[in-house]
């Protein structure tokens, strides 16, 4: 089959790979219709992520039509139409049944890799590392989903490929980052970041009653998509974030400031940013924090911050005091995206919430690696590419 590998830093190339098999009993494999590129996928491609090999098969956003399952999957049959969650999950773990599955304790193999870095080990990912787990991703032809059973959810009724591809990932994190904010009528939140999973927790901040969005973003087309969404928007290279955030909710700061930018934040030059470049060119330090800087600083008192941008290790330079002398509470997570398949669905074909609206580019497979390098440089007002095999 046809797979996008990760050949090198700045380097993805669509090869012909051995097509996935059963391996174990509760394994099914997918046919992929449809897969996208991913904001934190640029980590990878940039070379942030440690325990990359060459020839890694990316891609954690995937759906597609199951070809074959496992004898112990009897929740899928052959034919069906799947979206499948990125965190892959086991659901018999003291974390899945706690619904905790993005820190699933039985589905990352190579678990003492993470735990040299992290202490403990999350769940395995898709297409991310061999810390994660070092499983193929599904920017493919084909897939194998482990625990079959458990993860993907069926489409069953007349919703297009777009339209529920990103139950995936990032509608669910975007929505999970909402809701870690605990957001009560008349709540301001602040988010950083206006790319797909920043203009998600836009629409699910509204949707569970925010009073007013404040999205903090430099590219105008991305501004121009959360203004779309009803959010007021602050173009960092313009104005002092810190500055306008105070202005706009009378001095006290936002209740709940969502960083949905995570380890590579840009931030317009200056002192500190020169100390991150060099801090992390020399691997000292494996984040560029900015924006979660940012948030820490301008929530108000008693307020949360919420990080669903991705980080990987290490980071200088954190607000403690700022953290632990103004009450604030901070939250975090890979999304537990299991959680919330069926709701966010349900939404979907209510027409709560229409995911299909971030796409702004359509490719083959075959052209992923046109589509990384426009991704990351946002080139053609790029937004969102979802690749066909
Ligand atoms: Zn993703
Ligand atoms: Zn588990």
């Amino acid at each position: 089959m046809k797979a996008n590998c990760w050949m090198g830093r700045n380097t993805v190339e669509v090869r012909e790979v051995p097509d996935p098999r059963i391996l174990n009993s509760r394994d099914a494999i997918v046919r992929v219709t449809s897969t996208a590129i991913c904001g934190s996928d640029l980590h990878l491609y940039d070379g942030y992520i440690p325990t990359m090999k060459k020839g890694d098969i990316l891609g954690h956003e995937f759906m597609g039509e199951v070809v074959e399952v496992g004898p112990k999957v009897s929740t899928l049959r052959v034919g069906d139409r799947v979206v499948v969650p990125f965190p892959i999950a086991c659901g018999n773990c003291v974390a899945c049944t706690h619904g905790l599955y993005s820190v699933c304790e039985n589905s990352n193999p190579n678990a003492g890799l993470a735990e040299k870095l992290m202490g403990h080990s999350p769940a395995g990912i898709f297409g991310y590392s061999h810390m994660l787990g070092g499983y193929p991703g599904g920017q493919a032809e084909y897939a194998r989903v482990p625990f079959a059973d458990v993860g993907p959810i069926k489409i069953e009724n007349g919703l297009t490929d777009e339209q529920v591809l990103f139950l995936s990932d990032i509608l669910p994190t975007g929505w999970m980052g909402a809701e870690m904010c605990d957001i009560k009528p008349g709540d301001v939140i602040a988010v950083w970041g206006a790319g797909p999973v920043g203009q998600f927790a836009i629409a699910s901040a509204f949707l569970m009653g925010a009073e007013k969005v404040i999205s903090i973003d430099r590219f105008p087309y991305r501004l121009k998509r959360a203004e779309r969404a009803g959010a007021q928007t602050l173009n960092y290279e313009e104005v002092d974030v810190l500055d306008a955030l105070r202005d706009i909710t009378a001095g006290r700061g936002p209740d709940g400031c969502i960083d949905a930018v995570g380890m590579e934040a840009h931030h317009p030059a200056g002192v500190v940013h020169a100390y991150d470049r060099v801090k992390q060119a020399t691997r000292m330090e494996t984040e560029r924090p900015h924006a979660l800087r940012e948030a820490i600083m301008s929530c108000r008192n008693g307020g949360t911050v919420s990080v669903i941008g991705v980080y990987g290790g290490l980071l200088d330079k954190f607000p403690m005091g700022s953290l632990m002398n103004r009450s604030l509470t901070l939250r975090s997570g890979q999304c537990h995206v299991q959680r919330y398949l069926k709701p966010l669905l349900k939404k979907i074909r209510n027409g709560d919430i229409d995911p299909s609206s971030v796409v702004s580019h359509r490719m083959r497979l075959e052209d992923a690696p046109r589509g990384y390098e426009m991704f990351k440089n946002k080139e053609n007002e790029c937004n969102k590419i979802v690749l066909t095999p």
